[in-house]
């Protein structure tokens, strides 16, 4: 099918950008294409302008300072994926990478459009809930900083308004170690489900434990029961186990034509112990 009728502006800066998009209730950003461009195509969404944020080079930058990885919205998954000078301090995010679509899709799919559009099936999502990071959201008005948490509302739904942009975000460094477990159909498909698990260990025992789970719920998920439970365990295959178990046993998952909600929580049961064994036995930073 053919796109809807639409004009396009180009901003030479985040604030012309913003203004553009303050003054037309019709206004979209336009980041990478690779999700806004096909549905324009099947016409499930009509606006009447495309703001192109491509030449905003002030949101394509990857800056670490003040212990925390600042990454532009506008930066693509392949620039991310080339950055590797950052793979030792925020491992989470490049294990999570190679399970995004494939080669074309990632030279032009940006980390910014990904977490905006918030589909529930992507990586970025749950690795930003993980890693604990924050959102730096502008609007004309100033910038507001959302953390991640706070960040998913639904399907498709952020806290991000509809005048504003996601400008960068900030993944805070941790001393944790890191896995992340996907099964999709084929490599690069949309997961069908997801879990990224981080654990701090003191003298053998967990200090502290991250879990979260994608592509079982509307949004990202954390599972605080779970990650209390580990709290002073050893990690072996029975607290690893148990800690799958309490994350998913109230989980009201989602079914869907790719997976039953069964599925979803049995999966995302296995893959939570598997990520645990897995970051337990990778080494310390
Ligand atoms: C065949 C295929 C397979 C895919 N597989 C995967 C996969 O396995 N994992 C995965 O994670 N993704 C996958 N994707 C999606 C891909 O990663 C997209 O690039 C991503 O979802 C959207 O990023 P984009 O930069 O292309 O955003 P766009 O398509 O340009 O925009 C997406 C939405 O976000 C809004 N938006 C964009 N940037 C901003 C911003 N800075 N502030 C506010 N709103 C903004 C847009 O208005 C639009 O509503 C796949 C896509 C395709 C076509």
């Amino acid at each position: 099918m053919k796109f809807p009728a639409f004009s396009y502006a180009v901003p030479a800066t985040v604030a012309e950008a913003l203004e553009l998009l303050a003054a037309d209730e019709d206004a979209r950003p336009l980041a990478g294409g690779q999700t806004l461009l096909p549905i324009l195509a099947l016409r499930m969404a009509s606006p009447g302008c495309l703001v192109d944020l491509s030449p905003l080079s002030e949101l394509k930058n990857i800056v670490f300072e003040d212990q925390t990885l600042k990454i532009g919205a506008m930066v693509t998954f392949a620039q991310l994926a080339r950055a590797t000078a950052h793979q030792a301090n925020f491992p989470l995010i490049y294990l999570a990478l190679k399970h995004v679509a494939h080669v074309a899709i990632r030279n032009r799919g940006t980390i910014g459009g990904s977490l905006a559009y918030a589909d529930a099936a992507a990586e970025m999502p749950v690795v930003v809930c993980a890693l604990n990071a924050i959102m730096v959201i502008a609007g004309v008005g100033g910038a507001r900083r959302v953390a991640a948490a706070d960040f998913f509302t639904g399907h498709f739904s952020t806290a991000i308004e509809r005048r504003e942009l996601l400008t960068q975000i900030e993944f805070p460094i941790s001393d944790h170690t890191w896995a992340f477990e996907e099964v999709s159909r084929r490599p690069g498909d949309f997961a069908l489900v997801m879990a990224a698990t981080g654990l701090r260990m003191r003298d053998g025992q967990c200090a502290e434990a991250r879990i979260a789970l994608g592509c079982v719920a509307d949004r990202p998920l954390r599972a605080p029961a779970a990650e209390a439970f580990l709290s002073g365990k050893q990690i072996t295959e029975e607290t690893a186990a148990e800690a799958g178990q309490i994350a998913t046993s109230d989980l009201k998952s989602h079914a869907d034509i790719h997976a039953s909600a069964e599925y979803r929580r049995k999966v995302g049961s296995t893959l939570i112990k598997r990520a645990l064994l897995r970051a337990a036995v990778e080494p310390r930073l």
